[in-house]
């Protein structure tokens, strides 16, 4: 089963002439989500051939316009292109109050579903579970309220054995027990073990999507550890009191949360434009953590 990462853009604040706004393509078991909706996100959408009308949810990280300027084209075009397939919007209040002024302006609404789920973006915790992922909101430090994603794939937590499976008559209840490493009984009265007719699975793989924020350390460390994270690095260490001061994080900063919340890889991303060349950026993290690598538009990652 499919768990891909697509960067769509990676800039923060300004784009350049090779990278577009904060925004980014998940796919996890043939479903699709996007993170974050800058401005010029539906035209990178297009380059990239990514499937549009099977997007299912987007969920916006804060109220920065950078982030979330993108909606009203892209929204408009799903509608344009016969769009019937509802979709999810997690977003904050005033996320929601600046769509529905929009549509109010241009007298003009999508025609298919859209539920603007901004209850879900205030409570945080679990705000998503399907069959194949799980996708909590976390509490970042930024200059507004803002929320991290972090999307983990749902796994039977036991694989079971057919050959031993097919000596008992199990309802689809029983082996859905099963798969997750409970007993179930038997027609007969005795209890079935997970363990006598399976193993333990492999640990599903999980993303977690992190921008814009200061370092929130002490708040990761409750949580279990993704593979693959990506972190903002909006400066280098040498501008860190202007990190400070705009409540975003430096190269190091990024590579520090990665060493200590111990995820196997970094991504960076969310770099000011004052930076012509990021080589300066990744070489900075990686003296910390090896595992680094700078995103880029078009950057595709198989978790
Ligand atoms: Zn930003
Ligand atoms: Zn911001």
């Amino acid at each position: 089963m499919n768990f891909q990462l697509c960067i769509l853009g990676c800039s923060s604040a300004v784009p350049t002439a090779e990278r577009g706004l904060s925004a980014q393509w998940l796919e996890i078991h043939h479903k699709h989500y996007l993170l974050d909706c800058g401005e010029g996100t539906q035209i990178r959408i297009r380059q990239e051939g990514l499937p549009m009308q099977r997007l299912s949810v987007i969920f916006i990280s804060h109220a920065h316009a950078d982030h979330f300027l993108g909606l009203p084209g892209l929204l408009s075009t799903m509608d344009l292109l016969g769009r019937k397939k509802s979709l999810r919007i997690v977003c904050p209040e005033s996320v929601k109050e600046f769509l529905v002024h929009y549509w109010n302006t241009v007298d003009y609404q999508p025609g298919y579903p859209i539920e603007i789920d901004v209850e879900a973006w205030k409570e945080g915790g679990l705000i998503l579970e399907e069959d194949s992922v799980q996708v909590e909101a976390i509490s970042l430090k930024h200059a507004l309220p803002c929320r991290g994603f972090i999307f983990r794939e749902q796994r039977d937590a036991f694989v079971l054995d057919k050959e031993k499976i097919k000596q008992y008559e199990l309802s689809n209840t029983q082996l859905k027990e099963l798969k997750q490493g409970n007993s179930v009984q038997l027609s007969n009265g005795t209890l079935l073990d997970a363990n006598q007719v399976g193993s333990i699975g492999p640990a599903g793989r999980s993303y977690a999507y992190l921008t814009d924020t200061r370092p929130v350390l002490q708040t990761l460390l409750k949580i279990p550890a993704p593979n693959v994270l990506y972190h903002e690095a909006t400066f280098t260490e040498k501008h860190k009191e202007r990190a400070k001061k705009t409540q975003h994080s430096t190269a190091s900063e990024a590579a520090e949360i990665a060493e200590k919340w111990g995820v196997s890889s970094l991504i960076l991303g969310h770099f000011s434009v004052r930076y012509p060349n990021l080589e300066e950026l990744l070489l900075e993290a990686q003296s910390l953590f090896k595992n680094t690598q700078i995103a880029y538009n078009g950057l595709r990652i198989e978790l």
